[in-house]
């Protein structure tokens, strides 16, 4: 029987990084990682390979050459049970794997509603992060004219826009009043959705899918209104759960969500296994609640708590839990989000004043490149404390999200913000005397003093 000091199960991104931050934080201890595909797709890339990038080969994770290189062997295989008493491990193939310690990265894979009829269709397809699967749709799709995307989350919207770009008729669904609701307030995502209405894609909201109708291949989508849409093919993206049959099997504990139950290092109710990624368990940041948030930035955070503390507790290392942080582009346009949204607050009862400034993120404007930037900044009302934030604007809104994410988690409050130090530059940034960021809270500052 093979044995190791660290196993990881799953070569994504949780899986990878606490691989490489373990290895090396813990130098002498033997890692071993075991992921069930050869090639892993980069999965935040995977829009991409619907439109802007050639093919899937170009949207490959260098997992293997990252591993090897940290001193990490990496098995393709299966982990089917756990025996976490004699610390054991056993691979589809019959082979055993004894650990010290094990890590838990299985991540997730998308919801298909069973209450969905039509959801087996031929020509119905969902998200996986598995290449073989996404290169077979891929070339379905390319003989499709018209396409319809359930779910105007993040993923729908970068799918609809990259499939537009290949001139399919892309027509996107949601349930919800408004595209990319969990994310953005209306008065932005309104913004959004202008933007991606003018590049060609159909957005119907308020109105979810009744009915996928077809005969052995889907034909047209049904709508809760009765309204039926002709199609060639229909993309599910209504969410994903977390992937916990093995921990479940194997007497680990589970939440009432599904996902695996965890500490803030990471660590399950069991002495020396670890979870990280979208299967383990999360906690929102700010409101404390146990949330569904799966995301790359904050499996990545996870993995690196627990490959920092595998072998011994370093006290000040401690994940505390998730801040929604997303962003994307739609052509020139970038946009971001962290934290809380003003109606999440709302719905939360957390009391909150708001602050949007809407500027140019060069200066002077006239530039090359210049964007209009608009940043919407959201404090709890009495402590002043920024708990969310909302970027508009060029390809910096990913960067200048991060930065709002950065304060969230360091809990920096408007005065605090108000007397930052910004670095600046014409061609780079906003003006030092314009700078949305800093205007937005000026704008929650003189809220504070009139309420
Ligand atoms: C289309 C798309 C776009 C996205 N865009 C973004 C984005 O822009 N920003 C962002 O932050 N997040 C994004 N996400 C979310 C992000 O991809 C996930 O949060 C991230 O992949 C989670 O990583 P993970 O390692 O926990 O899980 P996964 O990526 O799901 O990986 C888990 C791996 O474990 C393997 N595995 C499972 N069970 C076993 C087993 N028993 N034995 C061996 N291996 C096993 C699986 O095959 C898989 O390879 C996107 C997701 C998708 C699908």
């Amino acid at each position: 029987m093979k044995k190791t000091d660290v196993l990881i199960v799953g070569g994504s991104a949780a899986g990878m990084v606490a691989a490489l931050t373990g290895k090396s934080s813990w130098t002498e201890k033997r890692f071993m990682l075991v992921k069930k595909q050869k090639e892993m797709m980069v999965p935040c890339g995977i829009p991409y390979i619907f439109g802007t990038l050639e093919n899937s080969q170009q949207n490959i994770m260098p997992v293997d050459n990252m591993l090897e290189n940290a001193g990490i062997e990496s098995i393709v295989n299966n982990v089917i049970a756990i025996d976490k008493a004699l610390k054991i491990a056993e691979l589809e193939s019959g082979e055993k794997i004894g650990f010290d310690k094990l890590v838990i990265a299985t991540g997730s894979t998308p919801v298909k509603p069973k209450w969905l009829k039509g959801a087996d269709l031929d020509n119905v397809f969902m998200i996986p992060k598995d290449k073989v699967y996404l290169d077979s749709m891929n070339n379905i799709l390319a003989k499709c004219k018209n396409i319809v995307v359930i779910g105007a989350g993040f993923i729908g919207v970068e799918f609809s826009d990259e499939l537009s770009k290949r001139d399919h008729k892309v027509t996107l669904i949601e349930k919800l009043p408004n595209i990319l609701s969990l994310a953005f307030d209306e008065e932005l995502s309104s913004r959004i959705a202008a933007i991606i209405t003018n590049r060609g894609v159909t957005i119907l909201t308020n109105n979810g899918v009744k009915e996928i109708i077809g005969d052995e291949k889907v034909f047209s989508v049904k709508l809760e209104n009765g309204e039926t849409i002709p199609t060639d093919a229909v993309i599910l993206s209504m969410g994903y759960h977390p992937n916990t049959e093995l921990a479940k099997k194997s007497g680990i504990f589970t939440d009432e969500d599904g996902f695996i139950a965890v500490d803030e290092y990471m660590r399950t109710h069991e002495p020396d296994i670890f979870a990280v990624g979208d299967c383990a368990q999360k906690r929102d940041f700010v409101t404390r609640r146990r949330v569904p948030t799966m995301l790359a930035s904050t499996a990545c955070a996870e993995a690196r708590v627990a490959g920092i503390n595998l072998f011994n507790i370093n006290v000040v290392k401690t994940f505390s839990g998730t801040i929604g942080i997303y962003s994307t582009a739609i052509g020139d346009t970038g946009f971001g989000t962290a934290g809380l949204t003003e109606s999440r607050a709302a719905d939360e009862g957390i009391a909150i004043l708001s602050g949007v400034f809407e500027g140019v993120d060069r200066h002077p404007g006239n530039l090359p490149d210049a964007h209009k930037q608009l940043v919407k900044l959201i404090a709890a009302k009495y402590s002043g404390v920024i708990i969310g934030g909302e970027v508009i604007g060029g390809t910096s809104a990913g960067e200048l999200t991060n930065v709002i994410g950065l304060i969230i988690e360091n809990r920096m409050t408007v005065n605090s913000l108000l007397t930052s130090q910004i670095g600046t530059h014409p061609c780079l940034t906003a003006s030092p005397a314009g700078y949305p960021l800093i205007k937005a809270a000026e704008i929650i500052a003189a809220k504070m003093r009139n309420s």
